[in-house]
Order: structure tokens, then sequence, then C-alpha cells
């Protein structure tokens, strides 16, 4: 990972804008402008690259990037960073508008009394929409565990076994394969597979019932994102129909993306065919979002987002058709946008009905 690079551009930034440094609070940023995973807050000036923590990373704050110091401040990590952006002397410095907490920017304002304050938004998450080729090469990796992974459940899976015994099957299965969930495994069976962020709870997977898979893993703190439905026993016509929507609307859209092409027009793909199907109004979501150091980022997928494909974006496509009382069927694939077109990163089975 290039954080050297990733630096210049934070400061080629600042030089446009016209601001002396930037306090970056969003912790994926923080990762991927210094490999620190621990809990704290950076500083970037011309000059310097600072990360404010506390001593409980001691050994993380080691490992941060060539070019980036770590500082540990008693009164935690806000006071560490004002302190240094005293220390430098700047006259106006810019802070994510989307991470400062109120109280702390209050205590800012406070501390640097006299130094214009400017709120920013995304200038670090662009930078992060477009992967270099070892974030590329570390989405893979995840999408590959959680592949072995569910193949090895899939496998031993019975009905009678509740939703969090499944989840957890399947956590020791991404635990052998050397990773974590990216996010809390879904697991939903029956009507419960109607609500799109089902938890997995008590309820008991029954022959003759829908089981919706949503589940992700992390190789190098890159996330990856994977959704499978399935049928237990023999699929009733319902069931069938639904998917099948589901499964076409998901191939319009892969067929679709490509760089240059709307991020919308690619959400619209999918929509149309599931609104010609009769469920326009069960498709209750954007049809994909980024995928990188956090499960969810840019660029998004949807019917309002402004995001033009490029090589190197990573992004899901997952229609889904969500009926009240009865289900929920979501099919949900990992993609990398390249020069010619896409390539498809999980490579899990889908069923067919
Ligand atoms: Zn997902
Ligand atoms: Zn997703």
């Amino acid at each position: 990972m290039d954080h050297l690079k990733r630096l210049a551009a934070v400061r080629e930034r600042l030089k446009q804008e016209e601001v002396g440094a930037l306090l970056v609070s969003s912790p994926a940023n923080v990762q991927y402008l210094t490999g620190f995973a621990g809990e704290g807050l950076l500083v970037v000036s011309q000059d310097t690259a600072l990360v404010s923590t506390d001593g409980r990373y001691k050994v993380e704050a080691t490992e941060v990037a060539p070019g980036v110091e770590a500082a540990f401040h008693e009164g935690g990590h806000l006071a560490g960073a004002y302190d240094h952006l005293v220390c430098l002397q700047l006259g106006s410095a810019a802070f994510e508008a989307e991470t400062v907490t109120y109280a702390g920017y209050q205590t800012l304002t406070e501390k640097l009394d006299g130094m214009e304050l400017r709120p920013v938004k995304r200038w670090v998450e662009s930078q992060r929409l477009v992967k270099e080729a070892a974030e590329v090469a570390a989405v893979r990796t995840a999408a590959a565990k959680v592949d072995r992974a569910l193949e090895r459940f899939l496998a031993r899976l019975k009905p009678g076994q509740t939703e969090r015994e499944m989840a957890l099957d399947l956590e020791r299965e991404l635990a052998t394969e050397g990773t974590e969930p990216a996010f809390p495994i879904i697991m939903a069976s029956g009507e419960s597979s109607a609500r799109p962020h089902a938890v997995a709870g008590t309820r008991r997977l029954a022959e003759g019932e829908m089981l919706k898979i949503d589940v992700g893993g992390v190789h190098e703190g890159y996330r990856s994102d994977l959704t499978r439905t399935y049928f237990v026993g023999e699929a009733n016509a319902k069931f069938a129909e639904v998917y099948r929507l589901v499964l076409r609307a998901q191939e319009a859209a892969l067929a679709a993306a490509r760089p240059g092409v709307a991020a919308r027009e690619v959400d619209s793909a999918a929509r149309q065919v599931i609104s010609d199907g009769g469920y326009g109004e069960a498709f209750s979501h954007g049809l994909g979002h980024g995928v990188g150091l956090e499960v969810h980022e840019g660029p998004r997928v949807s019917a309002k987002s402004e995001d033009v494909l490029a090589p190197g974006m990573i992004v899901t496509i997952e229609p889904g058709i969500y009926v009240e009382g009865w289900g929920g069927v979501r099919i949900e694939d990992l993609i990398l946008v390249t020069e010619e077109g896409i390539e498809v990163l999980t490579q899990a089975p889908k069923a067919r009905y």
C-alpha cells in the first residue's frame, strides 16, 4: 500500500484549497493514509503527518507507514491533535465534518482560538473510490475466503438449526480461513428474510423455507460482501418466480456495468427488470455500494448516484425483492471495474430454481 502517495494527494488538496492542515477523524481514513488501525486522529500538514493516539496502541503505533509519526497524549486523541496544530502555527485547518462530533468541534474552536476551522467532506473518501492493485488483491483474497467458507457451511447445512447457530457455524468456517465476519452475518430464514438487514435470531430453519445469507470477510483491513439465497427442499412456484426475476435483474446490471457508465444506469438496468416483473415496489434499496476498508463506502450504485464507474472501483451488485409476511430474495456479487469491463470477485455458485 502506497501511503506516501496517498498523503501526497491530501497535501495537493491542501494546497489547492489554501488550507494549512487536515484533521482526519474517520477511522477508515486514518487507516488508509497511515496504516494505523487503532483509535486515534491524524493531522496532515505540508511537512508532517502525526497520529495522535494513546498508550493502548503503542504496538500498533510502531507499525505506521514511513513518513508518519505517532504521539501519545494523556489528555486524549483530540488534545494531542490540537496541541500539534497549535505547534504548527498555521492560520487554518480543515476537519472532517461527517465524523467530528459537536462536542469535539466546540473543543477545537476553544483550543484553536484564532485559527480558521473549515468543515470539509469526502476529501479522503474520494481518493478511496479507485483502488490500487494491492487493495484489489486484498479484497479478492477476502472474497475467496468467504467463497470457501460458504461452500463447507452449505455442505453441512440442515434444517432445524436456529439462525444464530447457523451464523456461528459459518463464522467458524471463516475463522478456519483465517478471517472474521466483515459485518454481523445476516442469516435470515423464512419470512425473516423479508427484512433486507435482518439480524440472525432464534428462528429455526424449516424444510420448505428460504434462507438468505449475507456475509463478508476481511483481509489486511479490506472487506468483501456476498449474498446468496437458497430454498431448503423443493422450491415452490412463487419462490422460483421471484428468484429468477432477481437473478435476471442482477445479470442485466452486470451486463450494463463497465467503465464510463453512470452508476445510476446500472441501478436502473436491474430496477427495470424487477419493475417489469411486477415487483418494483419490493426492491426497496439501492443496487449496490463500494467496498474497501469499509463494507459500505463510495461509490454509490443507486438511482440518485452521481458517480461514474471507473477502472479500479469495487462495488456490489445486489438486487432484491422483499415481501412482508412471505420473505425476501437477494443475490449479491462484488465486482471490480476493469479497463475493458468488469471482473466478478465473488465466485460462490448461485443456485438455480
Ligand atoms: Zn451484503
Ligand atoms: Zn452489500
